[in-house]
């Protein structure tokens, strides 16, 4: 039984740094540069896995969401522009959700039910967000992290798939483990940093617990040549730092664990768990 989600945030390398919507087009697209690459070590190993994907690129790339789709992958949301859910009002949100929904569900035979907030920006400013993911249609978000950083995190939010009391809403928030009396996360930055080990041995951790994985990654960070530009420090060394590093580690990832899409982890979840309710109070901290 498969209990670990492959999770990608479908965007270029130019929309993972803070660069604002309307300076995207100055930017050298680059985005199959990296997807290419992923998806053939997917497809090597028989794996689906799902794709929350930015809108723009929705509308910018119709026929990548297709190939996606005909490919079995499952599309899911990562709003419009990439900017931050607490950066945004209720009725900005709204419109972002919505947009992307509907641009995605017209391109494939799927509904679009999971949204990913872009850089885990649901925090104990934006769980206005929830009810309003529930009101357009989504089901599933993935948009809180147990740690925190310097843009995102709840520490109060649990690290396991639960239900948020107030709306219909399954949330997977990002999936952490302990090593040298800190907590780590599975995917992104965590994933590229250190050697592949120690990824594994975090899986190993949480599999041993009976604990239900959502790892994740970027594109970009399969495209080890894309344009390099100046960033806040912090910024640039997580955006840059072993990019080569990322294909080989995914390869012995999938051949290492069993990965599959966001919804069947969640639907084998539910067959082997009650899922707990969790009050948006306790998430405010
Ligand atoms: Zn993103």
């Amino acid at each position: 039984m498969i209990t670990n989600a492959f999770t990608v945030d479908f965007e270029d390398w130019y929309q993972g740094i803070e660069l604002p919507y309307n300076q995207w087009n100055k930017y050298e697209r680059r985005i199959e540069k990296g997807l290419f690459p992923l998806l053939d070590a997917l497809e090597k190993q028989n794996v689906k896995g799902t794709f929350f994907t930015l809108g723009w690129v929705a509308k910018e790339y119709p026929e990548l969401i297709k190939r996606l789709a005909a490919a079995g992958h499952e599309l899911a949301s990562h709003g419009y522009t990439h900017e931050k859910v607490y950066n945004l009002s209720p009725q900005q949100f709204r419109k972002e959700i919505r947009d992307t929904k509907h641009i995605i569900e017209d391109l494939t035979s799927q509904e679009v039910t999971a949204f990913r907030a872009p850089f885990f920006s649901i925090t104990n400013k934006s769980l206005w967000a929830l009810p309003i993911l529930a009101e357009e249609g989504y089901t599933i978000d993935c948009s809180i992290s147990p740690i925190k950083t310097w843009r995102y995190g709840i520490t109060t939010c649990p690290d396991e798939i639960f239900r948020i009391r107030e709306a219909n809403i399954i949330e997977f928030p990002v999936s952490t483990f302990s090593y040298l009396r800190k907590r780590w996360a599975i995917g992104g930055a965590y994933f590229r940093l250190f050697p592949y080990s120690f990824t594994g041995n975090g899986l190993n951790k949480r599999i041993k617990k009976g604990k239900y994985t959502m790892f994740y990654i970027h594109p970009w960070e399969y495209d080890p040549s894309h344009p390099k530009i100046k960033l806040e420090r912090k910024a640039q060394f997580t955006h840059y730092t072993r990019l080569n590093k990322t294909l080989p580690a995914t390869e012995k990832m999938l051949h290492n664990f069993k990965f599959g899409t966001l919804k069947e982890v969640i639907k084998n979840y539910e067959k082997k768990h009650v899922i707990n309710s969790i009050g948006i109070d306790i998430l405010q901290g």
